[in-house]
């Protein structure tokens, strides 16, 4: 399998090649050449496969530099009943007639990002490894992304986090995750200031090439094919879980951010798992909703981007989105280049709304979006309490709220629960007047010792503290 960038760049390169690198070398995204395809035998082959069994045979259809003993080994190694709490790994939960939770979120870290993060950790420990190479990621993080790469990284061989995140800004508990990590390879970063001023500093360090090539600087965001490719695996165990044989259509909705989980979803529904509808759900930063409904893809600026309640989805322009839309052109790099570089450049928008492509979005790839306020999230988290004695959290109430707009009758509608409530327990509480529960791993986590470092808001004085952590 090769791959190839969304711009159009003539090269191509293997899994291994890509997997510890981010952008393509024009600035698009890495995509395969082609999506394997799944025929019915080879559904029902996989439908009673345990989860790491499903994943090594997803994976192995766009790895072919890993041999196959070590990629099923890794698999086996990453999804356990240990690490994500149950042998399902991702267990479906009905709430009502037809419409389903699929549980992401109790892994290490509680929220979906685990299920890839973990993944990536024991892939980049073996392919370090294998070239003899070292690592140092940098990161920044308001939360989710931070925590589930810290977790994942913790105590690997060759790699080592430095991840800023904004001094007191985070809730108390994911705080609490991250400084209570005492691994010697994970280094906290809080700095001085707001988010931005930790993603201007990642900025800056990365680029600064001479630094960034002498401490071999990388990172784990969401643009990483590894991540998204992880991702497609639990589409195909959520639709196995919710039907009994593999000619009935399922529908998903996902709780959108940067366009990473649902794209997943698309990949899945090319290679053919039968996908009727991929619900991308949307806060009250809803340029993926406007784009789906009206073909006008419009990003935000800094002030016009909201602080939400579900605050993991709080985005101005969703950083996988071009891959998508590079399908939906008919995988024309020039017409995504005029979209992505030309038009986004020069006027932060593009408008597909005339465009004949724009209407395949839906008729032919699948996609709906749907879009919901703080108040919606609190009335949601309301109601499935009270009618199915199930506590959710803000971000899945954004998707249930947005499936309840796009059943069909007859056809399963999976929610993909992207966090636990005990991660955004203020919303909660403002909900319904109680603390949700908490695994007991985390009891009393506040007041573990922190392993933490303030600095200020100065790419400088990070590059020294890196530099010094390096050996
Ligand atoms: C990251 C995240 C999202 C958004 O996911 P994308 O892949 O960026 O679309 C939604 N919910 C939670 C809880 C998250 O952590």
């Amino acid at each position: 399998m090769n791959y190839l960038s969304t711009r159009g760049h003539a090269d191509r390169k293997r899994f291994c090649e890509i997997l510890l690198e981010g952008l393509a070398p024009d600035g698009g995204l890495y995509l395969p050449e082609t999506y394997p395809q799944v025929d019915t035998a080879t559904l029902a082959k996989w439908r009673t496969l345990p989860y790491a069994e499903l994943a090594f045979e997803i994976l192995s259809l766009y790895i072919d530099d890993i041999p196959a003993a070590d990629l099923k080994a890794i698999c086996a190694k990453t999804y356990t009943a240990e690490v994500f709490g149950t042998d399902e790994i991702v267990p479906l939960r009905e709430l009502e007639d037809g419409v389903y939770l699929e549980a992401l979120s109790n892994g290490p870290t509680l929220a979906f990002k685990d299920m890839a993060m973990q993944l990536l950790g024991n892939l980049f420990e073996y392919e370090l490894a294998r070239r003899g190479a070292e690592l140092n990621i940098l990161g920044a993080t308001s939360g989710d992304t931070g925590s589930a790469a810290e977790y994942a990284m913790r105590g690997k061989k060759g790699v080592r986090v430095f991840m800023t995140s904004p001094d007191g800004r985070m809730s108390p508990f994911q705080q609490a995750q991250m400084f209570s990590l005492q691994d010697a390879n994970i280094h906290n970063i809080a700095i001085t200031g707001v988010f931005d001023d930790c993603q201007d500093i990642v900025k800056a360090v990365s680029n600064d090439l001479a630094f960034k090539r002498k401490y071999r600087i990388g990172t784990v965001n969401s643009i990483n094919w590894a991540r998204l490719l992880a991702q497609v695996v639990y589409y195909f165990a959520g639709y196995f879980q919710a039907t009994a044989s593999n000619d009935k259509p399922v529908s998903f909705t996902v709780p959108s951010g940067n366009f990473g989980n649902v794209c997943a979803g698309h990949v899945a529904r090319m290679m053919g798992l039968p996908i009727q509808t991929l619900v991308v759900a949307t806060n009250e930063n809803d340029v993926l909703d406007e784009f789906f409904r009206t073909g006008v893809y419009r990003v935000r600026a800094a002030v016009d981007t909201h602080e939400t309640s579900s605050p993991s989805m709080d985005i101005s322009k969703a950083s996988n989105f071009e891959r998508f839309v590079f399908d939906l052109v008919g995988r024309d790099p020039a017409k995504l280049r005029q979209l992505f570089v030309d038009d986004l450049g020069l006027t932060g928008c593009f408008d597909l709304s005339a465009d004949p492509a724009f209407k395949q979005a839906a008729e032919r790839f699948g996609f709906r979006s749907g879009r919901s306020t703080h108040d919606d999230r609190l009335a949601m988290i309301r109601d499935t309490e009270k009618r199915f004695a199930t506590l959710i959290d803000p971000h899945t109430a954004d998707g249930l709220k947005a499936a309840r707009e796009q059943l069909t009758p007859g056809v399963p509608m999976v929610v993909l629960e992207t966090a636990l409530p005990i991660k955004f327990a203020a919303t909660v509480v403002e909900a319904l007047g109680e603390e949700p529960a908490r695994p007991k791993k985390f009891e009393g986590i506040e007041a573990l010792p922190k392993r933490v470092v303030q600095l200020p808001a100065d790419a400088e004085a990070v590059k020294a503290y890196i530099a010094q952590h390096c050996d």
